[in-house]
């Protein structure tokens, strides 16, 4: 198949194609998802619009399986970057496993795809013991373990169930993931996992419970890291814990080494995104070499962010004291990355003219709050009100964590596949908001 062209460096997800309209003396193009006209698709079910593109995400999880093919290992999607069921009934077709942080995400991955809890691990710092008993019950491949009143209830429950539940412990290797605070997780002073230097009691408790099964060491060190050298410390550490705790006699089969892999949110990074796992498997492996282990990762983001745009119209082009706004109909509602993290996401025409002049904006939500914005003194090509706009790279802890405040319904979602798109969630009703209040 013929590549589209990339005028912008981006990934092959959303590309810039020449429109069949021209208008007299410039060129205008018109972006696309995959091969469908993300303008059609704002025509036929409205914006906000979340638009995620399955060969993108079939692509990216391919890369981590190739990165890794040289050692046993288990893709778990991390099922909190985006939960949608048409997605996870993907991702269970082309047989990945599923990571999981609550019952609410095991159950939906079940939905997608009954047999897949033999490949879904179950993460989180809160399990409540009818979560525990649910993923005891579906027969979880792996519990992650972070706290001993965790381990102690687990047992319980297995003890309950009449079963026997596969543990790893989640250790915090004291490492710095040097990415933003609130998405950094493998530092003491953070909630996750149990001191790496307490492991070892922990697993000596466990080994005593005839309801548990010791299997596996788990690590997570945070979210959006794109530098390969804290995983790679963080394994250091880890291999260093299962050569212990198979010296004290413990069955260690599983490193579960957790997501965290970045991407670029930059609009003029380049770099293929095959050599990036290339490079993180590197940094993963090496620590791991000759120790025989079956390894499990967890990345979300990575294969999911690049792979959503969120598309959002125009309302209004306001001036405050020489201070350019652009209102747009999406707001921290259906996109909150930009209020909660600092972050940044590119943001680009959907019709693109090569005459088009450049001017600083803030691109800004409707929601009473100062907070809401997605851009801040940004320079992009000049649009129109009635405009629309793509906010790249959302596929990602975007819709997730969508809210109704401001009585806001959520988004409709939609996956394109080469020329095909479908509907894969209804935009929210008023009613839908208002149907559990009494
Ligand atoms: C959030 C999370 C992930 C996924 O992280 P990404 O940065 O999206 O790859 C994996 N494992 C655990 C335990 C998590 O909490």
């Amino acid at each position: 198949m013929k590549q589209p062209p990339r005028p912008n460096g981006r990934p092959p997800a959303f590309t810039y194609q020449p429109s069949s309209k021209k208008s007299v003396g410039h060129i205008d193009s018109s972006l696309h998802g995959d091969q469908v006209a993300l303008s059609l698709l704002a025509k036929r079910y409205g914006t906000p619009l979340y638009v995620y593109s399955a060969s993108s995400i079939r692509q990216r999880a391919a890369a981590f399986e190739s990165a890794f093919r040289k050692v046993p290992h288990t893709i778990c999607y991390s099922v909190k970057a985006n939960s949608n069921l048409a997605i996870l009934r993907m991702l269970a077709k082309a047989g990945y496993g599923f990571d999981v942080v609550s019952g609410g995400e095991l159950e939906r991955v079940l939905h997608a795809d009954k047999g897949a809890a033999k490949k879904v691990v179950f993460s989180g710092v809160g399990k409540t013991r009818e979560e525990m008993k649910a993923a005891l019950k579906a027969g979880s491949l792996l519990f992650n373990v972070e706290s001993a009143s965790e381990l102690r209830a687990l047992a319980e429950c297995a003890a309950q169930a009449r079963k026997i539940a596969p543990v790893a412990m989640r250790v915090n290797p004291d490492v710095s993931a040097k990415t933003h605070p609130y998405i950094s997780t493998g530092l003491h002073k953070h909630k996750f996992g149990i001191p790496i230097s307490e492991a070892r009691y922990l697993y000596a408790e466990a080994a005593k419970s005839k309801h548990l099964k010791v299997a596996g060491v788990s690590v997570h060190i945070g979210s959006q890291i794109t530098d390969v050298q804290p995983f790679s410390e963080a394994m250091q550490r880890v291999a260093a814990l299962v050569r212990d705790l198979r010296a004290d006699g413990h069955k260690i089969n599983y490193i579960d080494a957790g997501g965290g892999l970045g991407i670029s949110y930059d609009h003029d990074d380049r770099s293929d995104f095959a050599d990036k796992v290339g490079g993180y498997a590197e940094a993963l492996l090496r620590p791991l070499r000759g120790l025989k282990l079956h390894l499990l990762l967890e990345p979300g983001r990575s294969i999911i962010g690049p792979a959503g745009a969120l598309l959002t119209r125009v309302l209004y082009k306001k001036t405050n004291g020489g201070k350019k706004f652009l209102v747009v109909d999406a707001g921290m509602t259906e996109l909150i990355r930009p209020s909660l993290y600092q972050a940044h996401h590119q943001i680009i025409p959907v019709t693109s003219s090569d005459s088009a002049k450049q001017e600083v904006v803030d691109v800004v939500g409707p929601v009473c709050e100062t907070g809401d914005f997605f851009a801040r003194d940004r320079q992009m090509p000049e649009v129109e009100e009635g405009e629309l706009l793509a906010i790249l790279d959302a596929g990602a802890y975007g819709m997730v964590l969508a809210s109704n405040y401001n009585t806001r319904p959520r988004p409709a979602e939609v996956l394109v596949d080469g020329k095909s798109s479908k509907l894969i969630r209804r935009r929210e009703t008023i009613g839908d908001l208002m149907r559990n209040e009494i």
